[in-house]
């Protein structure tokens, strides 16, 4: 067995598994990342790009739950359920629903908001110190709707955002038009948030932030982690390379994470996919100033640097399944209906990532284990881009002992049950000197 040397081994080279590694480099830590595939190549290569830092409402909600028949019904639409895996997720579904109580709606509105409030400011100090800001376009986003009533349905919703502090400007189909050329006369108003903006290149931000932790002293490792032990003295890895021994693991393996957990520490996380797709429009990057989604479609459209992402789609089949593109596809036939003149669809390609989700939409970010030897940056569904910058930061609070100034209550394992008592670790408040 090999004995590393290393602070801690990182397992999962997607943005959240590298911006981890990134920060925890640049701190002085000696880390290795273990990836089983290409790095940045998961659901962080084809997300939207959007910093959605106003997305503080959960996933699950007693509305979406209203609206489910009927989007499960369109084959094409935004929701799709493939039949043959309804035995396997409908334990999590129920947690979904479990999750729309008020109380329960409450709590990850507020844990939500805590970590989008602190999203951007850790992007733009990160990409400062790494020289990447040219990546981050912070130009807000826009919501666009197609009818009175569902303008009404906006502005209640840009009330019901200032209640839990955020903003947003109700845009008038006039202000739209002015602020937004060549969208159809259809698009009647919009809410404009201006604490957002976009990556505009996802995959490189990945690429870039790896390629430095690299040249600062992280060694990477392409191997899959099978499975392995917790220890006293350390964590026992089971990898495609052989067996490892390391001093502490950080599990940040997306989708994929939750046997990961199970086989190092013997606990169950509640984790199932959200399958989504893009369609990449490159004949097409600058069709539009900002990210722009749209409230009755459920999708959205970036502009990027190799052109315009349409993206967005919720799909529960599991991590095996082939992908079906016709979903990638069918979004021009959305986004053509909020343009006065039609896409250019020349050399389009269509992509399906798996987005790592708990059913109270929070992520998980902890340090469990025996003498805290396991980390975790887990579950970040729909906002892992966004939330990428702040959970390093948190990991690294958690290793150093340096308090972050954000209470990660919210996010740690054992609000999903309890854990065993070798594996609590007194981290919560990040008390100085805690490092282990
Ligand atoms: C269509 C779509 C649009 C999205 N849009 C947005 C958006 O606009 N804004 C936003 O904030 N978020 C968005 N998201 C969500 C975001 O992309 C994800 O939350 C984020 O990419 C998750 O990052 P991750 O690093 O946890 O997972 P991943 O990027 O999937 O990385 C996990 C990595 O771990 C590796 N791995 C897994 N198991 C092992 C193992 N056993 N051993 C070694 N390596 C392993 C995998 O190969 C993979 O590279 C979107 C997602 C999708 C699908």
């Amino acid at each position: 067995m090999q004995d590393l040397n290393h602070d801690l081994v990182v397992i999962g080279g997607g943005i959240i598994g590298v911006t981890c590694a990134w920060q925890l480099t640049q701190a002085g830590y000696k880390v290795l990342l273990l990836e089983k595939d290409e790095v940045g190549q998961g659901a962080s290569f084809g997300n939207a790009g959007h910093i959605a830092t106003e997305q503080v409402l959960p996933l699950a909600s007693p509305a979406v739950l209203k609206q489910l028949p009927r989007m499960l019904l369109d084959p094409l639409g935004p929701l799709r359920l493939d039949w043959r895996y309804l035995p396997r997720i409908a334990p999590w579904l129920l947690k979904l629903v479990a999750n729309m109580r008020p109380q329960a709606q409450r709590n990850s509105s507020a844990g939500l908001r805590l970590l989008n409030e602190a999203s951007l400011p850790a992007w733009q100090q990160l990409l400062q110190q790494a020289g990447l800001s040219r990546l981050l376009k912070e130009d807000g986003s826009l919501l666009v709707c197609e009818s009175e009533s569902a303008f009404a349905e906006l502005q209640r919703h840009s009330q019901v955002l200032g209640e839990l502090g955020v903003s947003s400007d109700p845009w008038s189909a006039q202000t739209l038009h002015r602020q937004v050329n060549g969208l159809a006369p259809a698009v009647s108003g919009g809410l404009f948030f201006p604490a957002t903006g976009h990556v505009t290149d996802p995959y490189q931000l990945v690429a870039q932030l790896f390629a430095q932790a690299q040249a600062a002293g992280m060694e990477r490792q392409q191997a899959e982690v099978y499975g392995g032990r917790c220890q006293d003295n350390g964590i026992e890895l089971n990898t495609s390379k052989g067996k490892l021994f390391a001093k502490r693991v950080l599990v940040a393996a997306g989708a994929w994470s939750a046997p990961l957990v199970r086989e190092l520490a013997g606990i169950k996380i509640p984790m199932d996919t959200e399958r989504g797709y893009h369609l990449m429009l490159p004949a097409e990057p600058a069709r539009l100033p900002m990210a722009v989604s749209s409230l009755e479609r459920k999708f959205i459209m970036t502009p990027m640097t190799g052109g315009l992402r349409l993206a967005g789609t919720v799909e529960f089949a599991g991590l095996h399944k082939a992908p079906d593109y016709r979903r990638a596809e069918g979004l021009v036939r959305h986004a053509d209906a909020l343009f006065e003149r039609q896409l250019d669809t020349q050399s389009a390609t269509p992509w399906m990532g798996c987005r790592p989700s708990l059913p109270d939409s929070l992520p998980v970010i902890d340090r469990v284990g025996p003498q805290g030897r396991l980390l975790l940056a887990l579950g970040h569904h729909h906002l892992g881009l966004t939330q990428a910058a702040v959970t390093a930061q948190l990991i690294l609070s958690l290793l150093s002992g340096k308090p972050s100034g954000l209470d990660i209550a919210p996010f740690r394992l054992a609000r999903f049950g309890q854990l065993p008592p070798t594996h609590t670790f007194n981290n919560s408040v990040c008390l100085p000197g805690s490092e282990g």
